[in-house]
């Protein structure tokens, strides 16, 4: 073959067999070629390129279930979107199922399945801000671009998942390594929803949790949780030890739901709240996924 040939010939796609031309392919780990309507299956946030042709296999078929999981459950759940109006990019919250979208009126708009992230599998979220230059000496600088950074647990060069961690309840991303940015706006026009977003986050991790609001008496939401935890322990205990003398058999159906709520609340108590979160999106995996081999 031609070094012209090599360059401008048509490859054949190693995923669905379609011929692909230089402009329309990707080039994967191991030499092999994916077309760009594969490679328009997979999250907007991988890099196609580094992969084998056993990931990518494995990846969209993975996509395919977040479409399901989007269309049966997601759209139907109660949502909270940031900014208001997306023009460029945002987040969509459903904190009934313990999970977020990102909108893409940019990049991201001709991909063909739509992917959720769990609330778990945030390391961290913070606002952004880039600015132009000014063109002319003495003028101000003008807004580039701002939104959210978000980082995903992830193995390899991103964040390692160690024991503490994951004890804590945080999931690894299977597939997403690098920082995530969403673009909220490229101009002062319009109302800034970046801190919105941030407040959002907030509240799930309860970040806040451990202030007093301004005269407020009582206890917080945290020294509740703690409270509720130490409770639950007390009383977990308790059943624990006429199960150890007496048997599982000897738990009422009633009973066994009681002491599963009170797992429930020790959990939370250990992860910071966000364990809630945790258990509303494995049930929402259940529910879809639930009859398949994961
Ligand atoms: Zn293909």
């Amino acid at each position: 073959m031609g070094i012209f040939q090599k360059i401008f010939g048509k490859e054949q796609c190693t995923l669905c067999g379609a011929e692909c031309g230089a402009l329309h392919r990707t080039k994967i780990k191991g030499g092999e070629y994916v077309c760009s309507d594969c490679v328009k299956k997979c999250s907007a946030y991988v890099r196609v390129s580094e992969m084998d042709r056993a990931e990518v296999d494995g990846h969209i078929e993975y996509m395919r279930r977040q479409e399901q999981l989007y269309q049966t459950l997601f759209v139907n759940a109660r949502l909270e979107t940031f900014p208001t109006g997306v023009t460029k990019q945002g987040i969509t919250f459903a904190d009934e199922l313990g999970m977020f979208t990102i909108l893409d009126r940019m990049s991201g708009k001709n991909k063909v399945y739509h992917e959720m992230f769990r609330y778990d599998q945030v390391a961290g979220y913070e606002r952004y801000e880039e600015m132009n230059q000014p063109t002319e000496p003495g003028q101000p600088e003008t807004l580039k671009e701002r939104g959210i950074k978000l980082r995903l647990y992830g193995a390899a060069d991103h964040i390692e998942m160690d024991e503490a961690t994951s004890r804590r309840g945080f999931r690894s991303h299977p597939y997403v390594r690098r920082e995530i940015k969403v673009v909220f706006q490229t101009s002062d026009n319009g109302t800034d929803y970046t801190d919105n977003a941030i407040a959002h986050f907030n509240a799930i991790f309860g970040v806040h949790d451990d202030e007093h609001a301004l005269f407020s008496f009582g206890m917080n939401k945290k020294e509740k949780r703690d409270l509720m935890g130490a409770i639950a322990f007390a009383k977990t205990a308790g059943a624990a030890i006429k199960v150890a003398k007496d048997g599982e058999a000897s738990l009422t159906d009633e009973k066994k739901a009681e002491l599963e709520q009170q797992m429930n609340a020790m959990q939370d108590a250990q992860t910071g709240g966000l364990a809630e979160y945790t258990r509303r999106a494995d049930a929402a995996e259940d529910k879809v996924f639930g009859g398949m081999d994961q």
